[in-house]
């Protein structure tokens, strides 16, 4: 028995622990969770448990269904919300019954991707800015929802029922070991944003996981929603879930060079000239809803072509320059994706895209300096601007034939991804929408 599992062991003795949650998530990025008691802890930890993939949604085929999730001690944390009951949660890899990792497992196609990275010398640090609506109960189905708040961007307003929610929020998140950087008020009335401190890939995407459910949580006990749908209002700005990353080789940042102009490394310009590269063909999966083009298409900062800029928030990839001496802190933002992805399957794919560029050593394309949303097609075309997918569809056509994803993902995820895709999309498109309702039915 190693030390961790020794400590979870202890920590459930010593903390009166009656249920230890295990937690993993499926190929669209919903969290599953089985309960078990103390008296389990120990087996758990060093076989494993048993369960029925064929009931996850993308995990198995009903004849290999038997699948056996293994707690990962070094996550292990109490729930800070659930007082009466002590429960701690632990995360789980998930493998066959012969002891090979199970390939629908997010966490291990996260895991394939960082052992790439680390076979080339690198660590994958992530830093995500999560934005999310809070919204008033009941929601009613098929109805624009209410916001909690009229604020704006970065607005103070003590009446801010936010501001309380953001500062719950957060205590729980600190407790349980994820560290948050800033928080404030998005654009849109009722949007809040929340940064976390960055983090190793794996450990950022169990945070992300985490996030959403300490939300959730917290605003259930406030009578109120919290929700990651990347774009619940027509009018207003959606939610995104921008992205900082970097590569560290030991503890360099290998993105740095003090001598360049924009700070930047050849690495690091290698890994955005693939991220674009790549761009187009990983949206499906980083901007997974037929509700997340729509955020894509309404502009308030939102990504909708491929190009890079240091201060440009309408490009896709941004070099930010806040302190530009600063070794630690260079790195590249991605901000397409949005915080209703599986931020697993998301982060190996953008890795790998930028993994790809540093091997080819693709050359970084110019920078875009004007307002990308402001320029004409003809424009766009002139610079070699690409648009990002418009909708799920062309979306699922793009990644259908990338190497990368399918490689990246593996067949049996990436088979299930575009399957599942594309009978949501087809759903959607057989509805007739209020849009038709409102301005064709008038004139037809
Ligand atoms: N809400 C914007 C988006 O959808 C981002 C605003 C910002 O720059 O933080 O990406
Ligand atoms: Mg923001
Ligand atoms: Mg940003």
């Amino acid at each position: 028995m190693d030390r961790q599992t020794e400590f979870v062991l202890r920590a459930v003795e010593e903390r009166n622990v009656k249920f230890i949650r295990l937690w993993f998530t499926d190929v669209l990025g919903y969290l599953k969770s089985v309960a078990i008691a103390p008296a389990e802890l120990e087996g758990a930890l060093v076989e494993g448990i048993g369960f029925d993939g064929s009931a996850i949604e993308g995990y198995a085929r009903i004849y290999e269904a038997d699948m056996i999730a293994h707690p990962d001690p070094g996550t292990f944390q109490l729930l800070p919300w659930r007082t009466q009951a002590g429960t701690a949660r632990m995360f789980c890899d998930i493998s066959m019954p012969d002891g090979s990792p199970a390939m629908a497992d997010p966490r291990h196609v996260l895991k394939r991707a960082l052992k790439r990275a680390a076979d080339m010398g690198f660590t994958f640090y992530t830093h995500p800015e999560i934005e999310f609506f809070l919204l008033r109960t009941p929601l009613q189905p098929g109805v624009e929802p209410i916001a909690l708040d009229t604020g704006g961007y970065f607005d103070h307003n003590t009446m801010d029922e936010g501001t309380d929610f953001r500062r719950d929020a957060i205590n729980i998140l600190e407790q349980m070991g994820i560290s948050v950087e800033f928080s404030h008020h998005e654009a849109a009335p009722g949007q809040h944003e929340i940064d976390l401190r960055y983090a190793d890939a794996l450990a950022m995407a169990d945070n992300i996981m985490t996030f959403k459910v300490v939300l959730k949580e917290v605003a259930i006990a406030q009578g109120i929603r919290a929700s990651f749908m990347p774009k619940p209002f027509t009018d207003h700005a959606g939610s995104g879930m921008h992205t900082h990353m970097s590569l560290f080789e030991g503890d360099q940042n290998a993105f740095y060079d003090a001598t360049d102009e924009l700070r930047m490394s050849k690495i690091g310009k290698h890994f955005i000239a693939g991220l674009l590269a790549h761009a187009a063909e990983i949206t499906a999966v980083t901007n997974q809803w037929v509700n997340s083009y729509k955020r894509l298409a309404w502009g308030g900062e939102a990504p909708s072509y491929v190009c890079w800029g240091r201060n440009n928030r309408s490009a896709l990839v941004r070099v930010p320059l806040f302190k530009p001496d600063k070794a630690s802190s260079a790195r590249v933002e991605y901000r397409a994706m949005d915080s209703a992805c599986n931020p697993y399957l998301a982060y190996a794919l953008l890795l790998n895209a930028g993994l790809d560029g540093i091997e080819k050593e693709l050359p970084l394309p110019r920078e875009a300096e004007d307002d990308v949303w402001s320029l004409s097609e003809r424009e766009h075309a002139a610079l070699g601007i690409a648009s990002l997918p418009r909708n799920l569809e062309g979306a699922v056509e793009l990644m259908e034939s990338s190497e990368l994803v399918a490689e990246t993902l593996g067949e049996h995820v990436f088979d299930f991804f575009l399957r599942n895709k594309r009978a949501e999309f087809d759903s959607y498109r057989r509805e007739v929408t209020p849009w038709e309702l409102r301005t064709l039915l008038p004139k037809l």
